[in-house]
């Protein structure tokens, strides 16, 4: 049974002493974790160790529209590029290409995902259970006598999903959401995790605010007329966090222009919060990343995700906290791996067998060496 140590051994939460063995068993059960001077047997690996990592946010459905859209146009011109793109590959290189993204996620260390479904084009990939999955079934419809039927829907998608893996509703994003919808997946979801876009750009706030910008021209786009959409002169989150009183543990996605009022009004409801980092989607929409330390400070839980192919060049945990060190190389690494192990798999409910080294858990051992360099990637051991 190997035994292995690293001159960086971090268990999902910590960096362990530097004289810290891990012993394993040939399927990758953390067997015994202990310290010793005695490197006789023992496997030494120069870098770092450390569980396998946790995207708390993609899209795999999407993997086919890879360089399909043009970067840094902002949200709305991204979103009316999936509308137009999504229905234009054959159904077959769909799968493929859903095939291919999972399998480059198990090799950049990747064991679980919270993914975004809208269809069921990923469930024969799913059903082979590579990858340990939440899936969120996703909601959308701004039209209020279209909830039932969407809502309707979603749960039919979601007993299939069941079949191969966790899975759970979810709302798309605050501006594409009527009234009774967020209503009908928010008394179906009590007690289950579940996700919503929040705050990707500013256009969303001011939609909300002043009824303008941006999203008019999605509405347009979509045949929505604005007279329809119920606004309360408040910003995004503070409109339709209240309508989801039932709704945690909360994954919030991007959290782009979130603000510490923001923050601290969310955190006022009480609710299981997790904020999901996807900072390599932040620049390839808006170009702009969520001011990371600012919701540090204000003691939010964060999480990362790779958001999907059609806005990341890779879906790469490891990528997203090579990203996050080059622009705020003030934030400790430790505190990014946490980000991407412990809190992660605490966000899926996954915690009892993923993100740390801990005995009988099977977390996956991932090995990364040269883990400073700009070039650096990670290597699945176990
Ligand atoms: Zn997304």
């Amino acid at each position: 049974m190997p035994i292995l140590s690293a001159d960086y051994l971090f268990d999902g939460e910590t960096y362990l002493p530097s004289n810290t063995v891990l012993q394993v068993s040939d399927k990758g059960v953390i067997e015994a974790i202990f310290q010793t001077d005695n490197k006789t047997d023992v496997e030494v690996y120069e870098g770092l160790l450390m569980p396998g990592m946790i995207n708390a946010h993609c899209h795999l459905e999407l993997s086919h529209m890879q360089n399909q859209i043009s970067e840094g146009k902002g949200l709305v011109a991204f979103l009316l590029g999936i509308l137009a793109q999504r229905t234009l590959m054959r159904a077959d290189d769909i799968l493929t290409a859903i095939a291919k993204a999972e399998a480059s996620m198990l090799a950049n260390g990747i064991v679980a995902v919270g993914d975004i479904s809208n269809t069921l084009d990923t469930l024969p990939q799913k059903a082979r259970q590579q990858l340990h999955y939440q899936t969120f079934v996703e909601c959308l419809g701004l039209k209020e006598e279209k909830a039932m039927d969407i809502f309707l829907q979603a749960k039919k998608m979601q007993s299939q999903f069941a079949l191969y893996g966790n899975s759970s509703l979810a709302l798309h994003a605050p501006y594409t959401l009527s009234h009774r919808l967020i209503k009908l997946v928010n008394e179906d979801g009590k007690g289950q995790v579940t996700t919503i876009h929040n705050q990707e750009c500013e256009a969303e706030n001011e939609l909300f605010m002043h009824r303008t910008g941006d999203f008019l021209s999605l509405f347009e786009a979509v045949h929505f007329n604005i007279n329809d959409f119920i606004t309360a002169q408040k910003n995004s989150l503070q409109t339709y966090l209240p309508l989801m009183e039932q709704a945690q543990p909360l994954i919030l996605v991007h959290n782009t222009v979130t603000t510490t009022e923001d923050i601290a009004f969310a955190q006022a409801t009480g609710k299981q919060l997790y904020w999901c980092l996807c900072p390599n989607a932040n620049l390839y929409i808006e170009g702009r990343l969520p001011n990371i330390p600012l919701m540090l400070q204000a003691g939010c839980t964060l999480v990362l995700g790779t958001d999907s192919l059609a806005s990341n060049h890779s879906l790469s945990i490891w990528d997203e906290i090579k990203t996050i060190r080059t622009h705020y190389p003030e934030i400790a690494l430790e505190t990014m791996l946490q980000w991407a192990c412990i809190n992660g798999a605490q966000a899926l409910g996954m915690d009892a067998s993923l993100g740390r080294f801990a005995i009988g858990k099977q977390p996956g051992v991932v090995y990364i060496p040269d883990f400073h360099h700009a070039n650096s990637t990670p290597c699945k051991l176990y």
